[in-house]
């Protein structure tokens, strides 16, 4: 239930870079180069990888993840990541890869397909230590008790889980009941995430998601009885109809049901990639001050109820392990968002889903009928991917640091190449930020810090690692 497009894959065709180098080259008026870069950070990778998916390529294809996953040390960590994309009905402002369905049909066949891929993903790297799982979706509830626990099984029968840490589920609220709380409770589920968005009915009715904020709480109050405490609700800034007053009321809602955490995303309208989305009225959208006033005034009323900022999006509880894990610089980045995973690898299953192996990144076939066929025929669905570079990982890495911590040290992360990334850098800067640059970001020596003020716009400042990034701002691999 990420509600943001997924994989970056919205950004094109995005004007970013250029629309800032332009007005930095233009008229020095103030507010038009701020309007301009808040354009151009909302255009900006979200770098839930590096390189971000649209820079995977058919040349890392089956044999070569067969290879990678039959090369995975015996001791090796794993992140299991199941992708259900289904739901019930589809919201208009999901960017999810997702579809509605009725039936059951389509549901069992596809969980079938599931467990035989975990299957063949077994006859390489069984009886890893499994760490983390996450069923991510889509509404992966949607496969209901006996599927998730048949599909739970074969998970314990084929992995070693006896080091597992966490157990999570992305969750509807309206969907949620008594015997499906029960089931992920058997299963050992022990985080959950809630889509929430906002609490108002009129910004319901705009994005086409009625929910009552008594449902919520409702469901919140189920899965707090059934021992499912820690929790998270996604919200969204920059919806259709949306007010300050609407997200006050937002913020209120999480005062009064505590959640250990909070995804605060800002609703990309990306009709052109996500066809649905078409149904969202454009003029009622908040424009970008509004978007940023939006985002500030949440942050700032979620800090005074007391939870800690965490990276750019997310917020929790001081004695929550991300938080905890952000104090001491030990927060990661994957495709969902900020996490403590440092598994040694993420193994994904179904349509569209990505993993990440030592040597680089593999993604299913987002065609479902494609991604069946391959299952069937007793191979792996990987359509793309990208075999990692040592440039890469230390970019990566780079790029990792500032979205995590707002700072890097390049001589940590880029060993003997620190001085001429640094360089290089800071050269890119100058064309993304223009004269405003030494306000936004501060260098000392190979240390790098975004400046407090400059945070909301860490996206853009991390593009000046970004080698895939040409001046145009258009993701095209950098010759
Ligand atoms: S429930 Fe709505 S927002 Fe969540 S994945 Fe389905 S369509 Fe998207």
């Amino acid at each position: 239930m990420v509600v943001e497009p997924e994989h970056d894959e919205f950004l094109e065709p995005p004007p970013a870079l250029i629309e800032v180098k332009d007005a930095a080259a233009g008229a020095r008026d103030p507010v038009l180069m701020q309007a301009t870069r808040i354009l151009a950070e909302t255009k900006a990778p979200r770098y839930t990888s590096y390189p971000t998916a649209p820079h995977f390529t058919a040349a890392v294809g089956p044999e070569i993840y067969a290879n990678w996953l039959a090369a995975l040390a015996p001791a090796a960590t794993l992140s299991l990541y199941l992708h259900v994309p289904f739901c019930r009905e589809l919201c208009r402002y999901c960017g999810c890869y997702t579809k509605a369905v009725r039936q059951r049909e389509p549901v069992a066949r596809y969980a079938a397909l599931l467990r035989r891929e975990i299957e063949l993903v077994a006859e390489r790297a069984a009886s890893r230590r499994v760490t983390r799982i996450h069923w991510g979706g889509g509404t992966p509830s949607i496969l209901g008790p006996e599927e998730l626990a048949a599909l739970d099984a074969l998970l314990t029968a084929t992995f070693d889980r006896s080091g597992l840490v966490e157990h999570a589920i992305e969750l509807d609220p309206r969907a949620l009941d008594a015997p499906l709380v029960a089931a992920l409770r058997a299963i050992g589920v022990n985080r959950a995430s809630l889509g929430v968005q906002d609490v108002s009915p009129h910004v319901q009715e705009a994005i086409g998601r009625p929910q009552p904020a008594e449902r919520v709480e409702a469901a919140i109050g189920l899965l707090r009885n059934a021992g499912i405490d820690a929790l998270n609700l996604d919200l969204m800034y920059g919806l259709p109809k949306q007010t300050l007053a609407d997200i006050r009321r937002n913020v209120e809602f999480v005062g009064r049901v505590r959640p250990e955490r909070i995804s605060l995303f800002g609703y990309a309208h990306v009709p052109w990639f996500k066809p649905h989305q078409r149904l969202i009225d454009a003029a009622a959208l908040p424009g970008a001050a509004e978007r940023l006033e939006q985002a500030e005034s949440a942050r700032r009323a979620l800090v005074a109820l007391g939870y800690r900022p965490i990276g750019l999006d997310h917020f929790a509880r001081p004695d929550d392990e991300l938080a905890l894990a952000a104090a001491r610089g030990r927060l990661h980045r994957n495709f969902q968002g900020y996490t403590t995973d440092d598994a040694e690898a993420l193994l994904g299953f179904g349509a569209s889903a990505i993993g990440r192996l030592p040597q680089g990144y593999v993604q299913n076939s987002h065609d479902l009928h494609a991604y069946g066929r391959a299952i069937r025929a007793g191979a792996l669905a990987t359509v793309k991917g990208f075999a990692l570079g040592e440039d890469d990982r230390v970019r990566g890495a780079a790029i990792e640091r500032l979205m995590c911590d707002f700072k890097v040290d390049l001589d940590a992360v880029a060993g003997g190449r620190a001085d001429e990334l640094r360089a290089e850098f800071e050269e890119r800067l100058d064309t993304v930020l223009g004269s405003d640059r030494n306000e936004m970001v501060r260098v000392d020596g190979n240390r790098i810090e975004v400046t407090e003020g400059a945070r909301a716009f860490v996206r853009l400042i991390a593009t000046a690692f970004d080698r895939y990034l040409t001046a145009g701002g258009r993701h095209s691999v950098a010759v």
